[in-house]
């Protein structure tokens, strides 16, 4: 497996290069919605420590993700009504992978709707700033 690629996008973020509309950070985890999401409320949960994926990460930081993933989602059923939780997460290329820092995607879903293609059409920014500003109000309560 190649090794960490500390350019990518995700670890600019991490970094604070590029913005993000966030919704949870802790001393070991960041969570921030999906630009391109598949469903509204689409969270992406992260690792603050380098990781490629799923098959380098440090047990520590994939309980903490794990755990974030796990209130995110609590977060998402009552912010956005869903009536359902997708969890989805890549691991390379090959398992469908495109950015190379590892995340979980939390994707609320309402019964009969499908998800968008992935990567299919960018969110309105007063869109996501305001669905990161009920997640991160609600991860609060
Ligand atoms: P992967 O296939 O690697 O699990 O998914 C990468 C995800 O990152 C996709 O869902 C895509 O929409 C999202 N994404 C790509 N670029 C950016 C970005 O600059 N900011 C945010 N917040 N999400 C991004």
């Amino acid at each position: 497996m190649p090794s960490y690629y500390p350019q990518n996008i995700f670890a600019k973020i991490l970094r604070g290069e590029l913005p993000c509309y966030k919704v949870y950070e802790d001393d070991k985890v960041l969570a921030f919605l999906d630009i391109m999401p598949r469903a509204p409320g689409h969270t992406l949960v992260l690792p603050k420590a380098p990781a490629r994926n799923l098959l380098d990460v440090k047990p520590d930081d994939l309980a903490a993700v794990a755990v974030v993933s796990q209130r995110v989602a609590n977060a998402a059923m009552k912010v956005f009504a869903a009536d359902g939780i997708t969890i989805q997460q890549f691991n390379e290329g090959a398992g469908g992978q495109v950015v190379f820092h590892l995340h979980v995607h939390v994707i609320p879903r309402q019964a009969g709707v499908a998800m968008k293609p992935p990567a299919s059409a960018k969110e309105k920014p007063d869109v996501l700033a305001d669905q990161a500003l009920k997640l991160s109000a609600a991860l609060k309560s």
